[in-house]
């Protein structure tokens, strides 16, 4: 709840949408709040788009798309530059917006816009990636060749961890491709969408290409219902996931729909200890753990167990934890209040499971961290697989060990997981690397990296319950989600007619 103290006079900052190149009010019936997760203090309002707002977006998509889908891929690439170039001169207004409302430290929050631009960077090269191919002469004087063309209006739904990288996962590609695009972003950090809307129509982008809504269901529900929606890109939880993938794919629209995760990191006994506890802390706690590419389970294998417990204990207890804007800080807070209490449910849980709590972080008191959303590092030990801590995504900074015999098991273990993001192994033994990397079960694999996000060029996405749908996103995985093949016949006729053929053509 915001609160008002009384005789207080609060102007509330209210986030609009932005349609048709302009930002637009809500229509003042339903509202979000946004907090600064490091104050627990509500800062501004975010109105929640009905029907009649979704479709006002996807109205001002559709008008736009004929015209930008003609505009040559050469045009479309030089506004992708200038907006590089605005992203870049902007990057660090946009890191501190992502810190003020999601509460990742502002160091992370310059690398998640680093990592969006990467993609920008990419959609920059569309003239050559959208190059078809040739054949000459498939049959007597006659040609073919294939091209690939924009579907039209591309919805993206995004989730709160990464506000303005996941976006930028999505929209690049689908606009360069000749696409016209409508945001609905997560409502609990809603700001970076509309700065970016803001940034592309600075670089030149037409009024209508590019559209923000935000909201909840209703509105999600308004996209996916929404007949002149060609195509939608999730990313978010499993459930919701599994939703939209079912629900869109049953209203005819392209879906790509990305979910959960529990990603586990294989540390073997011949690893460098040391390095693998760094990297381990890195990857689980970075983030306050709120990153679908987090390590959220250590698999101990054989003799490395005891020492790399004690190795992890004496970093979880020593992270300096507090506002993302503090200088040092190595991890901030949650993203709400609900989250906390949910992650803390979660500490509860395992150690009613039996699951040794090492380092109990629920208890944290941080000066300067009063009223904010925060917790300290937990780290569990003798974790099994049966447990819910082990089984189910808590997306928050809390690393569970489990100890298990042998690379074969290990690789088994992250195998059998419902989820399928990414997974890692420790190891100076290329052999053993070599085979989990084929073996394990896992759309993203780390060999001594411990979030092995791929670069804008290649793409990203996991397996099983981590993706619903065909396509990952980015690289040239995007370029083929957010364009349909063509692929045409041709021949000119010499002076003389060709005579009707009544049997299947074969080229000769
Ligand atoms: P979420 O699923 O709650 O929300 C994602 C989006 O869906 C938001 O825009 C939200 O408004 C919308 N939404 C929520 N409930 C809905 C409903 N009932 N019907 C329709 N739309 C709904 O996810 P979140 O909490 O914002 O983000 C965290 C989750 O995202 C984690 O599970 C994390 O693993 C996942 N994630 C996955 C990836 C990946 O690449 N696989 C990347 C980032 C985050």
């Amino acid at each position: 709840m915001c609160l008002i103290l009384p005789g207080q006079v609060v102007r509330m900052n209210e986030i609009p949408h932005f349609i048709a190149g302009a930002r637009v009010a809500g229509d003042g019936t339903r509202f979000g709040e946004v907090f600064n997760p490091a104050t627990g203090r509500c800062t501004a309002r975010v109105s929640f788009a009905g029907r009649a707002e979704a479709g006002l977006a996807v109205a001002a998509a559709a008008k736009a798309f004929p015209e930008w889908s003609r505009t040559s891929p050469l045009n479309r690439a030089r506004v992708m530059f200038r907006f590089k170039t605005l992203i870049e001169r902007d990057a660090e207004a946009l890191a501190a917006l992502i810190t003020s409302e999601h509460g990742k430290v502002l160091g992370d929050a310059r690398g998640e816009v680093a990592r969006g631009l990467e993609v920008v960077e990419f959609a920059c090269g569309i003239p050559h990636l959208l190059k078809g191919e040739f054949s000459e002469s498939v049959g007597t004087g006659i040609d073919s060749w294939s091209m690939r063309q924009p579907l039209g209006v591309c919805v993206g739904i995004t989730p709160f961890n990464f506000p303005a990288m996941v976006p930028m996962w999505m929209f690049p590609i689908a606009i360069a491709c000749g696409n016209t695009f409508v945001l609905k972003p997560s409502e609990r950090d809603p700001s970076a969408a509309v700065r970016i809307a803001e940034l592309l129509k600075e670089a030149g982008l037409p009024d209508g290409v590019f559209n923000v809504v935000h909201g909840d269901k209703a509105a999600v529900d308004a996209l996916l219902a929404h007949p002149d929606v060609a195509a939608v890109s999730f990313v978010g939880s499993t459930p919701i996931a599994g939703y939209i993938y079912a629900t869109a794919a049953a209203n005819g629209k392209r879906v790509q729909a990305l979910g959960g995760a529990k990603n586990h990191l294989v540390v073997m006994p011949d690893a460098d200890l040391d390095q693998a506890a760094d990297a381990l802390i890195g990857a689980a706690y970075g983030s306050a753990g709120e990153r679908c590419m987090a390590i959220s389970v250590a698999v101990a294998v054989g003799s490395a167990a005891d020492p790399l417990v004690d190795r992890l204990a004496s970093r979880v207890r020593n992270l300096r934890i507090g506002p993302g804007t503090a200088p040092g800080v190595e991890m901030g807070p949650l993203v709400t209040r609900q989250h906390l209490e949910r992650v803390r449910g979660y500490v509860d849980t395992g150690v009613e499971e039996g699951a040794k709590l090492v380092v109990d972080g629920r208890g944290f008191r941080g000066e300067g961290c009063e009223g904010g959303f925060f917790i300290g590092g937990c780290l569990f030990d003798h974790v099994t697989t049966d447990m819910k801590i082990y089984r189910e995504e808590i997306f928050g900074p809390v690393l569970s060990v489990v100890r298990t015999p042998s690379l074969a098991a290990a690789t088994q273990m992250v195998s059998e997981h419902e989820f399928g993001n990414g997974a890692s192994i420790f190891t100076n033994n290329g052999q053993a690397a070599r085979e989990f990397a084929g073996r394990v079960q896992a759309g993203m694999v780390g060999v001594n990296v411990p979030i092995p996000v791929p670069m804008a060029f290649h793409s990203f996405g996991g397996w099983k319950h981590s993706i619903f749908g065909d396509h990952a996103m980015h690289g040239m995985e995007g370029v083929r989600f957010y364009t349909r093949l063509k692929t045409i016949t041709a021949r000119w006729p010499g002076g003389k007619g060709f005579g009707a053929e009544f049997t299947m053509p074969t080229m000769r």
